[in-house]
């Protein structure tokens, strides 16, 4: 009997996983994983559920183009050149770039984001990084 409420228990804890992973309407987790190939998929569920809102809000496609990375991924990118924080919020999964290179689409990514409570901005000419990193200063909004 003990046994039976512990398996009806620990299938009640699979089904609530399995539903939280599926709360995502326009984002597939794997979208988030480290682009180095590494297999790498931390990612912070409440960056994840505010992006689905901002996305919701919006009414245009996000594409992801960085999510979570991993140190070796990190090193890559800043040794190639790409402006990189020294303890950037994408090491923790805290952060997401958005693919955007047209001012009205830049408009509304921005307008959405901040809509659904993202305080913090990075904005480049081909795309916007935001992040949920309380440990960085907020509000602010820099550019590359
Ligand atoms: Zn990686
Ligand atoms: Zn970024």
């Amino acid at each position: 009997m003990q046994i039976q409420m512990e398996l009806i228990l620990s299938l009640f804890a699979l089904l609530r996983n399995l539903l939280s992973k599926m709360e995502l309407k326009y984002f597939k987790r794997s979208e988030f994983d480290c682009k180095c190939g590494c297999g790498g998929t931390i990612v912070s569920d409440k960056l994840l559920q505010l992006l689905d809102d901002a996305r919701e809000f919006a009414k245009i496609p996000f594409v992801i183009t960085s999510g979570y990375r991993c140190q070796k991924h990190h090193d890559d990118l800043t040794s190639r050149g790409y402006h990189t924080a020294k303890t950037s919020a994408h090491l923790k999964g805290l952060a997401v770039d958005i693919k955007c290179s047209d001012s009205k689409s830049r408009a509304i990514i921005l307008d959405a984001l901040g809509y659904v409570g993202f305080k913090r901005f990075g904005v480049a000419k081909s795309f916007i990084h935001t992040d949920i990193d309380s440990d960085k200063p907020s509000p602010v909004m820099w550019l590359y």
